[in-house]
């Protein structure tokens, strides 16, 4: 059997702190919600939503400070004491993968509210959390709907619809990896997940003149492709279509690195150099991040060109079990710096 779980609705427009109300209701959620945010998230669209929903629900609010293991068992805490029926999370990726494992682990819906467009975490099932030091993948449930307001998502720094270019531009090597896993390992393999990942990435190559323009129209492309990308991977039913080895260069390098840079921004100029391992043209993608301003070089994402090098060394540890153009060895230092070089990034 093939589980696909996906979100009930998603809604994407201006002014919608109010449209939680709506949402829950045709939903039929419970009476007793918690709203997830941030410290500045809170300012930015959780307060307004968390009152928009008090009008009609038990509403609680809680401040969640970064994706960690002890961030989840006190909002699972709290969520029992209060009996919450269900969660919101207003903010960006650390926020809504609290609440995506929190409520998996509940056995609770919840809904995500995201505050910036930076990577596919929004619609998807996978929660990222930082365990015992290093950041993990942990499986979760998809969200039941996505409400994705477009102004509160233009007011964050244009770096992070920059990132979540990265972040979609990376599906074409994912896809790659994924096609090598299914033909060399014999992997499961799906068409329909493959062909609408690759989509989202076509579209954000086709829209880099209007996404650079950072307007709501550009909103509205990322957060399309985005969303796009988690409904991949719930129909693949694994994260397998919008990631590969540029995601385990980017988990390398959050190991590696005090201060990473955004998640997105890793991993597309992890895709600049996977994409060529491949034999893909590197360049395109090169070019798209470099038009809506987004990292293309160790220079531009503060990181050393030897952590870059030692970066792609180790990736191919991270997770094993996925298999990728990095092969079960890895890449060796000289080809790994060849490939940095000949790519530009170092
Ligand atoms: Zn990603």
């Amino acid at each position: 059997m093939h589980l696909m779980e996906l979100p009930r609705e998603v809604l994407l427009g201006e002014n919608l702190a109010g449209e939680a109300v709506n949402v829950a209701k045709r939903l039929k959620l419970g009476k007793k919600v918690l709203v997830l945010y941030g410290p500045k998230t809170r300012k930015i669209a959780g307060e307004e939503v968390e009152e928009n929903l008090s009008q009609e629900f038990e509403a609680s609010g809680v401040v969640v400070r970064g994706a960690t293991m002890g961030e989840v068992g006190r909002v699972m805490g709290l969520a029992r004491e209060l009996k919450a029926d269900w969660l919101i999370a207003v903010g960006g990726g650390s926020i809504i993968d609290v609440a995506k494992l929190a409520s998996y682990r509940l056995k609770l819906p919840f809904i995500s509210f995201p505050t910036t467009a930076s990577h596919d975490g929004i619609a998807s099932a996978n929660a990222s959390i930082k365990d015992l030091g290093s950041k993990t993948s942990v499986k979760a449930r998809p969200p039941i709907a996505v409400i994705a307001d477009v102004r509160v998502i233009k007011t964050a720094p244009y770096r992070y619809l920059a990132a979540g270019v990265g972040d979609i531009i990376s599906n074409l090597t994912a896809v790659k990896d994924w096609q090598l896993a299914h033909r060399l390992k014999g992997e499961y393999y799906s068409e329909y997940a493959a062909s609408l990942s690759l989509m989202s990435a076509k579209m954000v190559i086709k829209n880099a003149d209007i996404i650079r323009l950072g307007n709501e129209e550009s909103v509205r492309k990322v957060v399309k492709g985005l969303i796009s990308s988690g409904v991949a991977m719930s129909i693949a039913g694994s994260s397998r279509p919008a990631s590969g080895a540029e995601h385990l260069f980017s988990h390398a390098l959050d190991m590696l690195l005090e201060k990473p840079a955004l998640h997105g921004e890793q991993v597309g100029v992890g895709a600049i150099i996977t994409a060529y391992l491949h034999g893909l043209k590197w360049e395109r993608i090169r070019e798209t991040l470099k038009k809506v301003g987004a990292p293309t070089t160790a220079y531009e994402l503060g990181v050393e060109p030897e952590i870059v090098i030692k970066a792609l060394t180790i990736a191919h540890t991270i997770r094993p079990e996925r298999y990728t153009i990095l092969g079960k060895d890895g890449l060796t230092w000289e080809a790994a710096e060849e490939a940095a070089r000949i790519t530009g990034v170092i």
